[in-house]
């Protein structure tokens, strides 16, 4: 039977609780970790219908991947099986949206994926939604003053025998990025839907868009050159 796997990301940053801006600190005493639920399959997942415009969970099991060993940022070693991705638009958040649609036409740009807007949702692969996701765990640091709150999360759902992508959400929470600037948005965006399509956070000395906590730039070269070799099939 096959088995699923849901993986969360979360990109957290640490806010001053005095201050209410969106402080953008890499340096912060908070943790993104990846949290890795194993989800026990039933077999209950055959489709009623196999037609060419169903999402990639059904293609998804038909042939194990190909994921580089050596890549020029870690990736979470899936991938989806096709370049072809649609995505829905789960929110009417205005800046939430537009940050999700500047996201999407910056990893076009990289001409490997071809992230292409759905209106049924039934057919995406990727879900780009808004929701809160902020927490209180300042006890962790007790006197200084910080809570934790995160801009983004993405889940994903692969098959972990074949390596592919079945499905993924990218989450941004409007109340964090209330008081950021659209470009900001947009870099929390493209780093939830690098998740999204497969990368894993980057060292914090690195030049890229995935560095965890926090993101400091927008994709960046490493980025590109990891998204091409993680999705080239001719090796
Ligand atoms: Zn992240």
């Amino acid at each position: 039977m096959k088995r699923w796997r849901l993986l969360t990301l979360s990109l957290l940053v640490g806010l001053v609780m005095a201050t209410s801006t969106a402080v953008a600190d890499g340096d912060l005493p908070t943790v993104s970790t990846p949290s890795v639920t194993i989800l026990s399959g039933n077999g209950d997942d055959d489709q009623a219908t196999t037609n060419d415009d169903s999402s990639q969970a059904v293609r998804a099991a038909k042939h194990r991947l190909y994921i580089p060993r050596r890549t020029a940022t870690p990736t979470e070693d899936i991938r989806w099986p096709s370049r072809r991705i649609w995505i829905y638009m789960d929110t009417h958040d205005r800046a939430i949206q537009s940050a999700f649609k500047s996201a999407v036409s910056a990893w076009n740009r990289v001409g490997v994926v071809h992230l292409r807007w759905t209106k049924n949702e039934g057919r995406a692969d990727i879900i780009a939604r808004d929701g809160s996701l902020s927490s209180n765990s300042n006890s962790t640091t007790p006197g200084v003053g910080y809570t934790t709150s995160q801009l983004g999360s993405t889940s994903t759902q692969y098959n972990p025998d074949t390596h592919a992508l079945i499905n993924a959400r990218s989450t941004l929470d409007p109340d964090q990025l209330d008081y950021a600037s659209h470009h900001f948005r947009t870099e929390v965006a493209e780093h939830e839907l690098g998740h999204a399509l497969g990368l894993a956070h980057a060292p914090e000395y690195m030049h890229s868009v995935m560095i965890p906590r926090n993101v400091k730039t927008g994709i960046a070269r490493l980025d590109r050159q990891t998204l091409r070799q993680l999705y080239n099939d001719e090796q």
